[in-house]
């Protein structure tokens, strides 16, 4: 037994596992073991746990079997070869790197922060905004490295801050985008007189730096696709946005499956052999007019019959194949949702260097164009290097939308050649610069397993009217059962793009079928 658990609560459990009649006699194409639900799981990499673990999808798993549910009666199909998704964390020598989620943003409201309190796994001593290019000790500078001075850049955030605050009240009355909101908001000021450090042109370059660093917090590729209204529905957790993981964020994936047996007395759930890795489905395929049809779902080398699946790709891979995947088509609401919401690439690269030639005042720094001498090279687009916590000899650096989706086509030596060059220019006069000798960058758009980053509110998804809403929506057969379910941050109304949401939709899917297999009727009376 696996559950230390009163006589009673097993008698309950056998009660309700009992009462999931619609879910068992399934069978797999090869006549094997009983299996019944599908996942997606996001996950985390061998070398830094040995155990396969897994957001959405395994906090759904490890939901379910909590409550009691069959672990063999669940499946989850992982098309990487490691678990954790847009959560990989990678050893890198002593200490640890983030090459996909890093912050836990927030405290209250985020289900992700108590879990980790709880565990002993939050960081205390890293400051807030450590390694995001905000933070008072990264500095602002050219590429032909003439620097924005201190005042200017005061001003320059306090006007930023200003223009923040004013659009949490005014963008609910917003017709067009964010980044129309912004540049309207900013002219005002500009117009005003505002600006007393620094003249027109030198502010309207630190705000293309703004809009770079606002594509990068959205997910977007232009702040000119994201909703100015929709992006209210946008609920920040209040509490420091940048709270760090002692393990890094993988840790998660070990709380998630109570793999972390003296703080949970031995109890552990037992899904590890539940996962299969290397599994990519290619199809979804059911009828949904054929009473008590299995949903077949069809891997390269094995077929699946389930009673239901959840989904919990990125909404970037069903942006890229959602008319492939699933036979028949998925309902005209959700492909418009899946077509509408916005889906765009953050990207990291990470240098290193023998050694730091940087000091320990120099948290980083951010890089502006001069808008006359731009030249539409993709290494433009990069808002700026700053240190990593735990690790002396790296900085990382961020780019987003279009850019890094070329960036991520370019050839290594050539990427760390730019970003090299850049460096080297802005810092040159105050350090002895080194050449790195070593990169490492994440390709989140051009992996098939997410083609990109995160989701935001576009325009588009007010213009078609279609939410997180349709795409969590499940659908049903023309019974009334539910047999496809959707999780994963897109689906989140109001924390998308973020672990948290990913979690909670989880969750959310878990008990809806948890209810749903309680309440419904024996397959004989189907
Ligand atoms: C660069 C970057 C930085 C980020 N920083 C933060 C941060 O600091 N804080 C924060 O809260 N969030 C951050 N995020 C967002 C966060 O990582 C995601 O919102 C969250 O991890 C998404 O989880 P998910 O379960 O919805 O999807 P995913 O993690 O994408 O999981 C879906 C899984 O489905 C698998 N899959 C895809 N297609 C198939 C298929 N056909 N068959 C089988 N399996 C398939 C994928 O391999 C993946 O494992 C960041 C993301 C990126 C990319």
């Amino acid at each position: 037994m696996v559950y230390r658990e009163k006589s009673s609560d097993v008698n309950r459990k056998k009660k309700k596992n009992n009462q999931l009649n619609v879910l068992t006699k399934t069978d797999r194409s090869d006549g094997s073991d009983d299996c019944n639900l599908f996942t997606d799981l996001p996950r985390f990499p061998p070398r830094v746990e040995r155990n396969a673990k897994g957001a959405a999808g395994l906090a759904a798993a490890s939901r379910l079997v909590e409550k009691g549910f069959d672990p063999a009666r669940i499946t989850i199909l992982e098309a990487e070869n490691r678990i954790g998704g847009r959560i990989f964390t990678v050893q890198h020598g002593s200490s640890l790197i983030e090459i996909g989620a890093q912050w836990v943003h927030g405290k209250e409201g985020n289900v992700v922060h108590p879990l980790a309190e709880a565990a002993g796994e939050i960081r205390t001593d890293i400051h807030t905004l450590e390694s995001t290019g905000y933070a008072d000790d990264v500095e602002m500078v050219y590429r032909d490295g003439r620097k924005i001075t201190a005042d200017q850049l005061k001003e320059f955030k306090e006007i930023l801050q200003r223009i923040y605050a004013d659009s949490r009240r005014e963008l609910a009355q917003w017709k067009t985008s964010l980044g129309e909101y912004f540049e309207y908001k900013f002219g005002k000021h500009l117009d005003q007189g505002s600006f007393t450090t620094m003249d027109r042109a030198t502010a309207l370059d630190l705000l293309d730096w703004a809009h770079r660093a606002q594509n990068i917090e959205d997910g977007s590729d232009n702040w000119m696709e994201t909703c100015g209204v929709g992006s209210l529905e946008y609920h920040e957790c209040v509490g420091d946005y940048t709270t760090v993981w002692k393990r890094g964020y993988s840790a998660l994936f070990d709380i998630l499956m109570k793999n972390v047996p003296k703080r949970n007395n031995g109890l552990q759930l037992p899904l590890s052999d539940r996962i299969r890795l290397n599994s990519p489905v290619n199809l979804v395929r059911w009828n949904p007019d054929r009473p008590n049809c299995k949903v077949e779902v069809v891997c390269s080398d094995q077929t699946y019959n389930a009673d239901m699946v959840l989904i919990t790709c990125s909404l970037g891979v069903l942006k890229d194949r959602a008319d492939k995947l699933f036979t028949p088509l998925l309902p005209e609401k959700k492909r418009k949702a899946i077509e509408g919401i916005g889906f765009g690439t953050v990207d990291k690269i990470f240098l290193e260097f023998c050694k730091p030639w940087w000091n320990q005042q120099w948290g980083g720094v951010n890089f502006l164009t001069q808008h006359s001498k731009a030249t539409g090279d993709w290494v433009e687009k990069v808002m700026g290097f700053s240190t990593v916590r735990g690790q002396p000899n790296l900085l990382i650096g961020w780019i987003s939308g279009p850019a890094a989706r070329i960036c991520e086509t370019r050839p290594e030596d050539e990427v760390m050649r730019k970003c090299s060059e850049l460096l080297r220019n802005a810092v040159g006069s105050d350090f002895v610069y080194e050449e790195p000798t070593r990169m490492i960058r994440s390709l989140w758009h051009s992996n098939p397993n997410f083609c990109g980053s995160y989701s935001y509110r576009s325009r588009k998804s007010k213009d078609l009217d279609v939410w997180a809403s349709d795409l969590a929506e499940p659908i049903s057969d023309s019974h009334g059962l539910i047999r496809l379910l959707f999780a994963g941050e897109a689906t989140h109304d109001h924390c998308y793009s973020n672990v948290h949401a990913a979690v909670e939709t989880g969750w959310r899917e878990a008990d809806r079928i948890f209810e749903m297999v309680n309440n419904s009727p024996a397959p004989s009376k189907l």
